[in-house]
């Protein structure tokens, strides 16, 4: 479907896991941020009610007027529910403080499932990504997320753990490909917050490929201090600090992201 002068194609994807704090969030803001700097136009919306990717691209609360609930819940149009980051060519739907009730008002919603792609879809041309950062369960949510997407990227953290829950993760993607959006695809898996000096993060690395096998991307997200500082200054860590590892990892993210796609289009 897509044509050398025709419109731009956009590629929704959903960054999703159930388990909190394996990096969704880190990864939404930097991938993003990484994107935009090889001048992909990009919007990530924050469907996560703890707000986490609105306050590390540094919009305080107080600043969020229209927000990600309201594309659920009213008509509007993404622009009218979207606000310019710092980082240039990068727009973020936030997450407003009414996103709190949203997976208890989804369950009597009409369409419930189908409430973020509906919104998505007059409006969404002119990005070529949008990335959807995903709270950590598998509810309604999360199911808008997976049904509003092209493909689900999957952060996993390398921890002992790290393999338990994805079954559960990718029944639910079966469910959504059943029910609600059958073009979904498993874009990849990335390995996050991953110690060097720890034999644990290798042993979890390599069996995550043995499982897994070439969905896991090559690039390994390092555990970097910088990066987990960067939220806390309101900046992606591409912009806190260049130059650190963590920086540098998610720039290789993108690119090979970007490979990956060029790849899947080109087939
Ligand atoms: P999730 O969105 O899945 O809950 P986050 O992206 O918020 O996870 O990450 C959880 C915590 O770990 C945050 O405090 C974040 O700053 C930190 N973190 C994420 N990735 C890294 C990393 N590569 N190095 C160090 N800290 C990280
Ligand atoms: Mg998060």
């Amino acid at each position: 479907s897509v044509q050398a002068d025709g419109p731009r194609v956009t590629r929704t994807i959903a960054i999703a896991n159930q388990k909190g704090g394996v990096g969704k969030t880190t990864t939404t803001i930097n991938l993003a941020t990484a994107l935009a700097a090889v001048r992909k136009r990009v919007l990530v919306i924050d469907l996560d009610p703890q707000g986490n990717a609105s306050t590390g691209f540094g919009l305080p609360r107080a600043k969020r007027g229209l927000g990600s609930y309201d594309l659920l819940f009213g008509s509007i149009a993404v622009a009218e529910a979207s606000v310019a980051t710092e980082v240039p060519g990068l727009m973020l739907v936030p997450a407003s403080v009414d996103l709190a009730g949203a997976e208890i008002e989804l369950v009597e919603a009409v369409r419930r499932e189908y409430r973020l792609r509906s919104a998505l879809r007059p409006g969404a041309d002119g990005y070529d990504y949008i990335l959807i950062d995903c709270p950590p369960s598998l509810g309604l949510l999360t199911l808008n997320a997976l049904t509003a997407a092209d493909a689900v990227l999957v952060p996993l953290q390398c921890e002992f753990y790290a393999l338990e829950g994805l079954s559960h993760l990718i029944r639910t993607i079966e469910r959504v490909r059943k029910g609600f959006n059958p073009a979904l695809e498993m874009q990849g898996i990335v390995l996050t917050m991953y110690d060097r000096r720890n034999n644990l993060s290798d042993m979890v690395a390599r069996d995550v490929r043995q499982h897994l096998g070439a969905k896991v991307y090559e690039t390994v997200i390092p555990r970097n201090v910088r990066v987990s500082e960067a939220p806390s200054h309101g900046k992606p860590v591409l912009v806190y600090d260049l130059a650190s590892a963590g920086a540098q990892a998610y720039i290789h993210l993108a690119s090979e992201m970007l490979k990956r796609e060029e790849q899947r289009s080109a087939a």
